[in-house]
């Protein structure tokens, strides 16, 4: 259950959002409905709340996004990650991006980042079981550390109890906890010519047995539905082995093999003796190099960051460039032995590529992009000009387009705004948020939602909102 009927016609910014912490809180509630009449004082919400299993939730990095962000639908998974860097600078960014409903650190300390009945941009990319853009149903636990390195036993005791907590509240079951690495998918790339997965190793060990049962919860799915069900191609055998290879041989009955057994009337064959489970050592990940090698791509090294402003590729001769200086032409003949630094500066997003988007500075318009680089609901801002829809451009034309433009993937265009067509009447409670945008087309400038007000909407503005 949700509010979001009734609360689909107030402004979001007037709910009493401090009341999404883990559990209702009654005082924060009653201290929103006193006296509003004087708002020059604006009480401060109190930094820690306990909740119902006695855990301390932090509120000092609450995102400002919270009032901009719509109540989900229905809570059906909760989705794991790493932040794959140091504390301060992930609960920084995470906040600045509402890009998580939780973050624990590795003191065990918990902070609420978005309000946990509200949209977290976490999973990005992402199908499970056939279900796409797991945002819309699930919540996002960041934990401070690396996808292929134990975590503390301080922040095993708090995710035990968070989980416990949110299993309990949106009845979710033990085999909907999942990692991002799990969920995430990439659309095809210089190296995958198909949808695949692999895109992320985000949370990776989280998904093994040990790990899971110091959560408290029941062994991880044995198998990936999507490559099963052929939605997506296996890209990464090592991290499926870790994430699934395990569980094969605790699984009560052994997957048939080769899809659906086929009914036959044929007389039954003998059964071959059933091969006694393997029972392999918990997965060790290898040591992943950062060099480039027989066997080892840009993209094994640095996934979906691949093109990347941030990642830094030094070639054996010494040369330095960015992922997004990169041509097409380069990533097929990139030499052994070239060294890839990712996240080269320590700060590029663990999800990003978010919103907009800046060919040559998120990547290009391929690595951004993927499938959808041509499609209706992908636009190009060049500076200065009229936008266009990938449909109705030459893939020539959108790889020649100059460093600086902007771009939006998953997006469909709504407008313009007029009198007769009211911006709320085009896209609804949308039309504030962070993640809507404005295209103005006197200056050609685009404008995010949370920066305009009634009075400020362009003339006949072109509204983009994010396809749901
Ligand atoms: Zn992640």
């Amino acid at each position: 259950m949700n509010g979001s009927a009734h609360s689909a016609a107030l402004p979001r910014r007037l709910l009493p959002a401090a009341c999404a912490l883990l559990v209702a809180c009654a005082a924060a509630d009653a201290a929103a409905k006193a006296p509003a009449k004087k708002p020059a004082w604006k009480p401060k919400p109190a930094p820690v709340v306990r909740t119902a299993d006695g855990l301390s939730v932090s509120s000092k990095y609450r995102s400002p996004r919270n009032t901009q962000r719509r109540p989900r639908k229905t809570t059906r998974f909760i989705v794991l990650h790493t932040t794959e860097g140091a504390a301060k600078g992930s609960l920084e960014k995470l906040s600045a991006n509402g890009e998580c409903h939780y973050v624990v650190d590795t003191d065990g300390t918990l902070y609420l980042i978005v309000d946990k009945k509200l949209v977290a941009f976490h999973a990005g990319l992402s199908m499970w079981d056939g279900k796409t853009d797991l945002d819309g149903c699930s919540i996002g636990i960041e934990i401070v550390g690396r996808h292929d390195k134990e975590i503390t036993a301080a922040q095993y005791a708090t995710l035990r109890k968070l989980l416990s907590e949110l299993k309990r509240t949106y009845e979710i079951p033990d085999r909907n906890v999942l990692t991002h690495s799990m969920v995430a998918y990439g659309n095809a790339n210089h190296w995958h010519k198909y949808r695949h997965r692999g895109r992320k190793r985000c949370g990776m060990l989280l998904a093994s047995p040990s790990a899971r049962a110091k959560l408290g919860l029941q062994p991880g799915p044995s198998f990936d539905p999507d490559v099963k069900a052929g939605r997506l191609r296996n890209a990464d055998p090592e991290l499926a082995r870790i994430l699934y290879a395990k569980s094969a041989a605790v699984a009560a009955a052994p997957a048939p093999k080769g899809g659906a057994p086929a009914k036959t009337s044929a007389p039954a064959a003998p059964a071959p003796p059933a091969a006694p489970p393997r029972v392999q050592a918990v997965a060790k990940p290898a040591p992943e190099s950062n060099v480039i090698g027989p066997g080892r791509s840009a993209w094994d090294i640095a996934r979906d960051r691949y093109d990347d402003a941030s990642t830094v590729y030094t070639f054996p001769n010494g040369r330095r460039k960015t992922g997004a200086e990169i041509t097409s032409k380069e990533w097929r003949t990139m030499p052994a032995g070239t060294v890839v630094e990712v996240d080269a500066a320590g700060s590029a997003p663990e999800n990003g590529n978010e919103g907009l988007l800046t060919i040559g500075v998120d990547g290009t318009a391929d690595g951004l992009a993927g499938d959808a680089i041509a499609s209706q609901s992908t636009f190009y801002f060049p500076e200065g000009k009229p936008y266009r829809t990938g449909a109705t451009m030459s893939l020539s034309e959108i790889e020649s387009l100059p460093s600086g433009t902007r771009m939006l993937v998953g997006y469909k265009a709504v407008g313009p705004v007029s009198p007769k067509r009211p911006v709320f009447s085009l896209c609804g409670v949308a039309w504030n948020r962070g993640d809507t945008y404005y295209w103005d087309p006197a200056r050609r400038t685009l404008r995010p939602g949370d920066e305009i007000t009634e009075r400020t909407i362009p003339k006949d503005a072109m509204v983009f909102v994010r396809k749901d």
